[in-house]
């Protein structure tokens, strides 16, 4: 039974434009909550507020650890369009370290199943994009079979998103078929507060519980442990390369690929 994440791969601070903490506030609350690591992922600039799309690269000027928390640099893109067109383009997404491809009503207006599908499937096809933010939401309808089924045959992630089982009303249907899917195919996952204050950062109590309800084999939960979300992080070759795929079969034949290779 998995009670912890060790990482948050899915963190806002005030440069989102609607969150309520500083980068230094959020590492405080992680190291309370004994983390080791957060993603910075905020928002691209089409959503109101958001930053600006030279962020990934201004974040090269922060230090690799803040208050003892290693910090990823990263973004949640905007899919603008049904071709899975990115508000950021890959000049600047090919800085970040880790990054969530994300559509939100409020930046585009949602499709129907089919074209939500094909724009998510076209941005898990680009190249720096790790995972999918909150698929689950109901204002946002697509094929979970397809888009889980692709994100696992890239090697990337899909996300189990704590925070849309507070905000996103209706949604815990779609995280439970989301969960399922993923335990039917093997495919990994991050488990992420979604966090927009930094009491949020790492509290992600509701989306653990619902995994332990379905029996969510916690080795499917790349973020539970740093060294092994380190790895992946690692493993990522130079933009438009992926050198390591974690394929479905087994992700326990994760950690050995990555050891093979002299990862961490
Ligand atoms: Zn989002
Ligand atoms: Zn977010």
């Amino acid at each position: 039974m998995l009670t912890a994440i060790q990482v948050d791969t899915h963190t806002h601070t005030v440069l989102s434009g609607h969150a309520w903490s500083t980068l230094q506030e959020n590492a405080a609350a992680a190291r309370e909550r004994d983390l080791f690591g957060l993603c910075l992922t905020e928002h691209g600039p089409r959503m109101p507020g958001g930053g600006t799309d030279i962020i990934p690269a201004a974040q090269n000027m922060l230090p690799k650890t803040v208050n003892g928390i290693r910090v990823y640099k990263g973004t949640e893109a905007n899919i603008v369009d049904f071709n899975g067109l990115l508000d950021i383009g890959s000049k600047f997404l090919s800085r970040t370290e880790f990054a969530i491809a994300s559509l939100h009503d409020i930046c585009m207006q949602p499709g129907d199943a089919v074209q939500n599908t094909g724009a998510l499937l076209a941005a898990i096809n680009t190249d720096r994009i790790d995972m999918l933010g909150h698929l689950d939401d109901p204002k946002v309808p697509c094929e979970l079979d397809t888009l889980v089924t692709e994100t696992n045959r890239l090697g990337k992630l899909v996300e189990i998103n704590n925070n849309s089982l507070a905000v996103r009303r209706n949604s815990e249907p779609n995280v439970v078929t989301l969960a399922k899917l993923c335990m039917r195919l093997q495919a990994p996952v991050c488990v992420s507060s979604d966090a927009h204050f930094a009491t949020m950062v790492g509290a992600v109590d509701n989306a653990l519980a619902l995994l332990n309800r379905l029996g969510f084999p916690e080795e499917l939960v790349i973020n539970r442990n740093f060294d092994i979300f380190d790895a992946y992080i690692n493993r990522k070759a130079p933009p438009g390369k992926y050198s390591v795929r974690i394929e479905s079969a087994s992700v326990s034949d994760i950690a050995a690929k990555i050891s093979a290779r002299g990862g961490a």
